[in-house]
């Protein structure tokens, strides 16, 4: 896999890489151990992007390591399909990049390691140089046992209590920002009753929201995490992981700081707002007196994109309310969709590492993500012809009957790309829109009595406009200069267009999708229901004329569509021989166009 992104160019820096280099300049850490730790609780994505691009990039760069962790500890969000969507995107977005950078693939190594858990580790160098790998995350789910170990050591050390208050009162006694909270009554239960509620609470003798574990800080903090957060709580429910193996679940807070000490992770890095999580979470550690040395949590300014919503929760109503097809509809912003919709994984790439990482939070123009997408596909994709809205032409001075094969660049940036041989006949199809009977000064494209240049074909003039009875446009009669064969103009004569056409006595057709933004505003989720500015014009179906090359393009194959953008051919819809094209990217940016205008 050709892979510019990466082994061309240098190591990114940002703040978050500038303090790991300074640990490991210190003598801090011998090895980095990042994660990257989604909550199986929907599909991942481009935000999750960033993240994983951060973490596995941090881990390359110095030959760490870094685990894909499933953050699995609320059963009631939690499923099965999430697990496995996650799985199989962090393999997509991160294949063909690790190799790259350390040119694993000559050495061949599989460098596997074991972790504390006795699991082999997610180990980027090792998946990264064995194709067709598979991915094992960690479970956070798995250290529920140790999860419960460490909750009674904080019982028994007076930091933690059992809680008798309902959610509402706990809610209440919390106070707000601007006001101290009010000690629990339960606050100075004895550590031998908290430790014998707490058995019982894991043995399921109460019913869900009777009790919670609450670690013992300070309800006055003027930070509000630090007002006693609830450590456990009841939840009688199914887990995907662990089944019907426990009643309470630990809560974020705690879960996850001890999880990030247990695989043995240097940097935790998260976003922005965990900010005000981080005291809670040295809190935690340093009260539990571990013996290694104490992850250290860092956080950035999260991925927001123009005309996109990114909370999990509004692309799960999108899903459920059947907005879009599922998931992987080529509008969503999931990994799965920007797949489905023929984004290379390496544009992704591309593109996390252009907006870098910072603190200041922002939002990020989708134009970039496309652009990134545009650039990774000049240089990769072959060049096609193909109409989206054809127009007849007939070359009244071309030879009846005859035809000929014109010589045509698979892709004018690639010389290797070589070239095919596209047919030309007497009658041909070009886009409406290049033809205006009325045309304004600077049209250049095919008008009455105008001259066009057909790419890798002929110049033509258009001689007559047949109509129909109502005057609707049927047909043009062009004739064509012979002289001109390949678009050459031997007497030096100026032709400012060129358009692309195809042989109507040779072409084939193909469903080609044209997709579009999901949202019409800027920013979805600033006034009102996110709902209210969906694009109802995001998805037009219509019927191409090509030249008889594509259909041949595989399921899952790309082409640019010469003048007209990068089109997939749909991996799951389409058929060998019969293609179904998606449009990826236009080959400008039409919407910055429209705004500018
Ligand atoms: P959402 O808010 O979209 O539901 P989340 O933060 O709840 O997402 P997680 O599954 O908990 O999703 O996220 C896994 C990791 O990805 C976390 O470390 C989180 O900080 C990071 N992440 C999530 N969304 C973004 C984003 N938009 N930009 C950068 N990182 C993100
Ligand atoms: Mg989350």
């Amino acid at each position: 896999m050709s892979d510019a992104d990466t082994h061309t160019q240098p190591a990114p820096r940002d703040f978050i890489r500038d303090i790991v280099l300074e640990d490991l300049r210190a003598g801090r850490h011998s090895r980095i151990v990042t994660r990257f730790p989604p909550e199986p609780n929907g599909y991942l994505h481009i935000g999750h992007a960033k993240s994983i691009c951060l973490n596995f990039g941090i881990a390359v760069e110095h030959a760490g390591i870094c685990h894909l962790r499933m953050d699995d500890t609320n059963p009631t969000k939690e499923e099965v399909e999430y697990v496995e969507s996650i799985q199989h995107d962090v393999n997509w977005l991160t294949a063909g990049w690790a190799e790259d950078r350390l040119g694993l693939k000559s050495k061949g190594a599989l460098p596997v390691s074991q972790s504390v858990q006795g699991r082999p580790d997610f180990h980027i160098e090792a998946i990264a140089a064995a194709p067709g790998r598979t991915l094992e995350p960690f479970y956070a789910s798995d250290y529920f046992p140790q999860f419960y170990d460490y909750a009674i050591g904080l019982i028994r050390r007076g930091s933690a209590y059992v809680c008798d208050l309902s959610p509402a009162d706990t809610d209440a006694y919390r106070g707000a920002p601007d006001r101290p909270g009010r000690n629990s009554p339960f606050r100075d239960r004895s550590p031998e009753e908290s430790l014998d509620l707490f058995q019982r609470m894991k043995a399921g003798e109460f019913p869900d929201g009777a009790r919670t574990l609450r670690a013992r800080i300070d309800m006055a903090s003027p930070n509000v995490w630090l007002r006693d957060p609830v450590l456990y709580r009841i939840r009688h429910a199914e887990h995907h992981h662990t089944g019907n193996a426990w009643c309470i679940y630990p809560m974020y807070d705690f879960a996850h700081c001890v999880s990030d000490y247990i695989e043995g992770i240097t940097h935790s890095i998260c976003t922005l707002e965990f900010e005000v999580h981080r005291p809670l979470y040295d809190w935690i550690l340093n009260k539990l007196e571990l013996p290694r040395p104490l992850p250290h949590q860092y956080e950035f300014a999260r991925l927001n994109l123009t005309y996109t919503v990114m909370s999990k929760r509004k692309l799960l109503q999108l899903v459920k309310e059947r907005r879009v097809s599922g998931w992987d509809d080529p509008r969503m912003p999931t990994l799965a969709g920007l797949r489905r919709r023929g984004y290379p994984a390496s544009a992704l790439r591309q593109f996390c590492r252009g907006i870098g990482v910072t603190k200041y939070s922002g939002t990020t123009d989708v134009g970039l993500l496309e652009n990134c997408v545009r650039q990774e596909l000049n240089r990769t994709a072959p060049r096609r012809s193909a109409v989206l809205n054809p127009l007849e032409v007939i070359l009244d001075t071309y030879p009846e009957g005859e035809g000929e094969m014109l010589d045509a660049l698979n892709n004018p940036e690639d010389s290797a790309a070589g070239t095919r041989h596209v047919p030309f006949s007497r009658r041909l199809y070009i886009e409406r829109e290049d033809f205006l009977e009325n045309p304004p000064k600077k049209f250049f494209r095919l008008a009455p009595g105008q001259e066009v240049r057909l790419r890798y074909g002929y110049i033509i003039r258009c001689d007559r406009v047949e109509k129909d009875a109502e005057g609707n446009l049927l047909r043009l009669h062009c004739s064509h200069d012979p002289a001109t064969r390949g678009g050459n103009t031997p007497d030096g004569r100026k032709i400012k267009g060129t358009i692309h056409w195809v042989s109507a006595d040779h072409c084939v057709c193909a469903p080609v999708r044209l997709y579009d933004r999901l949202f019409t505003r800027e920013n979805p989720e600033e006034a009102g229901d996110f709902l209210d500015c969906l694009n109802s014009d995001s998805l037009q179906t219509v019927s191409a004329h090509m030249e008889p090359a594509l259909a041949d393009t595989p399921p899952g194959g790309r082409v640019q569509f010469e003048r007209l953008g990068y089109f997939f051919a749909d991996p799951v819809d389409s058929r060998p021989g019969a293609p179904v094209f998606h449009r990826i990217v236009g080959l400008r940016d039409s919407w910055a166009k429209t705004a500018a205008s």
